[in-house]
C-alpha cells in the first residue's frame, strides 16, 4: 500500500535499521563508546555512575545472580519503587538472559503472590519498603505459598551489597560466554498488565522488542551523549524501563531519577540541579507540574528540549502549555501499550505544531499501524473510526503461559488488537478517541468521551476532565463529567457546565451530570480508572447499576 491509499493503514520509515542483538550487547557498546559520560543518576541518594561505572557494577551484580543459582530463562522478580538498583538489576538480568518480572510497587499480597505463582519466579529482589507498603512484610507472609521461589533478596540486605563486589576474572569470563550465547529473540522481561477485567496477564517481552523500541523512540528524539533524561514515570512500566532506560542506554544519555515515586517538585528540581533536557510523564505529571510553576515557584529548566507525554490521552491544551512554560519545544507524544514494547505512533520533531499537540503522531520506524472494524478485522477508510492495531517487531512474544490469551489478542496476521479507538487522516496521523470499553452509547448514538473531555478542557477554570457514561432508563446510557478545577475557581454545576457548552459540542454530548472532585481515582501509571468512577456514580447518584 502507498500513502495515497485511502485505507488506514501506514507502515514506517526502514531507518535506523533494527538491532538484532541482545541489550547487553547495546550497553557494551555504548560504555566503549562513552566511557565517561553520565549513566545513571539517583537524586534520592545523590550517586552517580559514568556508563563505565554503569556497565562494571551491572556485570557484577550479573555475578552476583549467577551466584545466587539465575540461570539464563530464569524468572526473577523485582519489587521496588524507582531507585539506582532498580536500573542495575534491570541490566544484570539482561546480561545473562534472566527473565526479569517487573512488579508494580502498589501491589498488595493477592497480586504479588499471583505475580509469582504465574511466572514461576525463582529469586525475588526487592526494596525492603516504601511508604506504606512493607515489601519484607508481604513477600515473608506469601513466600511459602509461591511454590517455584528459592530466595528474596533486599536492596538494603549485605547480602545484596555481596552481589555487587567486584567479580573475578573467571565469573567475568563466564559472564561473557553466556552472554555471547543469548538469542535477542529470546524473552527478557515479563509485564503484568493492569486488566480491567480478569487476571493479569503476563506480557512477555524479548531484546528484539524492548531493545529495538527504546532505540526507535530515542532516535525520533534525536537523542544523544548530551542529553539528559528525567525519569519520574515507574520503572516497572515500559514508559520507565524501555523508553527510558532502554533509549538512554542506546545513545549514551544519563538516566536521571528524580525520586523514588512522582513529586512535581522533585521532578523539577531535579531537571535543574541535573541540567535535564529531557523530561518524562503521563499527562497527570505534567499537570501538577504545571500547577507547581503556576503557584509561583521556579525553576531554571532552560536546559529542557525535549520529553515525552503519552500513557492516556494528552490534552491539547496541557501539551501547547509544556511546549511554551516549561521550555520543552520538542515535546513528543507516544502512543502504544505493553503488548507492543510500547510505542506504536509518536509525534515527530519537526512536525507542524497542530500536529504535535493534537495527534499521537504517526506510525514508528518498521512497525505497520491500521485501523479495522472491531469485528471484522478489515481495514477501515481513513477518516473512520476504529480498533487501532499493529503489526511488527514490537508485539511482544504473547502473554505468559496464557496461549487462549494470546490468539485473543494477536490475529492469526500477526496484528496487535490494541481495544483503542482511533481515526487516522489522510496524512498517516493518528487521533486516539477512546477504547472500546469506554465508548458511551446513548440513545443509539456512539459518543466518545475523549471528545468531550477536550472540549471540558477549554473552560478556563476546568484543569482535568474525565467523562464516563452511567445508566439511563430512558437512553440506556447518559454522560457524565468529573471534573477537577483551577485552585480558587468558584464551583461548576451541571447547569453552568451545560451552558457553556451549548451551541458547541451536540446536544447529546452534552454530559448531563456534573462531579467536581480533588482527584481521579488513578493507576500508578497515569490511567484513571473509569471502571471505578462509574460505580462510585451510579451508588451516590442512587442509579440502578
Ligand atoms: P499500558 O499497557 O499500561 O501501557 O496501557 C496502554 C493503553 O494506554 C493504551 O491501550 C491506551 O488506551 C492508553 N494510551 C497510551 N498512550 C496513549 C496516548 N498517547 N493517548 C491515548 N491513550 C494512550
Amino acid at each position: 500500500m502507498t500513502g495515497s491509499d485511502p485505507l488506514s493503514y501506514a507502515s514506517g520509515e526502514s531507518e535506523p535499521p533494527l538491532l538484532t542483538h541482545t541489550i547487553g550487547t547495546t550497553l557494551a557498546a555504548t560504555a566503549a563508546a562513552h566511557p565517561d559520560s553520565d549513566a545513571l543518576i539517583d537524586a534520592a541518594v545523590d550517586r552517580s555512575w559514568t556508563y563505565a561505572e554503569f556497565r562494571r557494577d551491572v556485570l557484577a551484580l550479573a555475578a552476583g545472580l549467577r551466584r545466587h543459582g539465575v540461570q539464563t530463562g530464569d524468572r526473577v522478580s523485582l519489587w521496588s519503587p524507582n531507585r539506582f538498583e532498580w536500573v542495575l538489576t534491570q541490566f544484570a538480568a539482561a546480561e545473562i538472559g534472566a527473565i526479569l518480572v517487573v512488579l508494580n510497587p502498589s501491589y498488595r499480597r493477592h497480586e504479588l503472590l499471583y505475580a509469582l505463582k504465574q511466572s514461576g519466579t525463582s529469586l525475588v529482589l526487592a526494596a525492603e519498603s516504601f511508604r506504606d507498603s512493607d515489601y519484607a512484610q508481604m513477600l515473608a507472609d506469601v513466600r511459602d505459598q509461591a511454590d517455584d521461589l528459592r530466595e528474596v533478596i533486599l536492596f538494603e540486605s549485605d547480602t545484596f551489597a555481596d552481589m555487587l563486589a567486584a567479580p573475578s576474572d573467571d565469573e567475568l569470563a563466564q559472564i561473557a560466554e553466556i552472554a555471547a550465547g543469548l538469542r535477542a529473540d529470546d524473552p527478557i522481561n515479563i509485564q503484568y498488565t493492569s486488566g480491567t477485567t480478569g487476571s493479569p496477564k503476563g506480557v512477555t517481552l524479548t531484546h528484539v522488542n524492548i531493545g529495538n523500541n527504546g532505540y526507535m523512540v530515542g532516535s525520533l528524539l534525536e537523542y544523544t551523549e548530551a542529553d539528559r533524561i528525567c525519569l519520574p514515570v515507574p520503572f516497572y512500566h515500559c514508559f520507565g524501563m524501555v523508553m527510558g532506560n532502554l533509549a538512554a542506554i542506546a545513545f549514551g544519555c544519563a538516566m536521571v531519577i528524580p525520586g523514588p515515586a512522582f513529586d512535581p517538585r522533585a521532578a523539577l528540581s531535579a531537571v535543574e540541579k541535573y541540567r535535564c533536557t529531557s523530561l518524562y510523564g503521563v499527562p497527570t505529571m505534567f499537570i501538577a507540574e504545571l500547577a507547581l510553576l503556576d503557584s509561583g515557584e521556579s525553576f531554571d529548566l532552560s536546559t529542557l528540549r525535549t520529553g515525552i507525554m503519552a500513557g492516556s490521552p494528552c490534552p491539547e491544551q496541557v501539551m501547547r502549555r509544556v511546549i511554551d512554560d516549561m521550555n520543552m519545544s520538542q515535546v513528543s507524544i507516544c502512543y502504544g501499550m505493553t503488548e507492543t514494547s510500547p510505542v506504536s505512533t509518536q509525534t515527530r520533531m519537526d512536525d507542524a505544531l497542530d500536529l504535535r499537540v493534537a495527534t499521537v503522531g504517526r506510525v514508528g520506524p518498521h512497525l505497520e499501524i491500521a485501523i479495522a472494524d472491531p469485528m471484522t478485522g478489515e481495514i477501515l477508510p481513513r477518516g473512520e473510526t476504529g480498533e487501532f492495531r499493529t503489526r511488527g517487531y514490537s508485539v511482544m512474544r504473547g502473554y505468559w503461559n496464557d496461549p487462549e490469551k494470546t490468539a485473543d489478542a494477536i490475529d492469526p496476521d500477526g496484528w496487535m488488537r490494541t481495544g483503542d479507538l482511533g481515526v487516522m487522516a489522510d496524512d498517516g496521523y493518528v487521533r486516539i478517541t477512546g477504547r472500546i470499553k469506554d465508548m458511551v452509547i446513548r440513545g443509539g448514538e456512539n459518543i466518545y468521551p475523549r471528545e468531550i473531555e477536550e472540549f471540558l478542557y477549554t473552560h478556563p477554570d476546568i484543569v482535568d476532565a474525565q467523562v464516563i457514561g452511567v445508566p439511563d432508563e430512558k437512553y440506556g446510557e447518559e454522560l457524565m463529567a468529573w471534573i477537577r478545577l483551577r485552585d480558587g475557581a468558584d464551583t461548576l454545576d451541571a447547569d453552568t457546565v451545560r451552558e457553556f457548552a451549548a451551541g458547541h459540542i451536540s446536544r447529546h454530548k452534552i454530559p448531563k451530570y456534573v462531579h467536581v472532585v480533588d482527584e481521579f481515582p488513578m493507576t500508578v501509571t497515569g490511567k484513571v480508572r473509569k471502571v471505578e468512577m462509574r460505580e462510585k456514580s451510579i451508588e451516590f447518584l442512587g442509579l440502578d447499576g
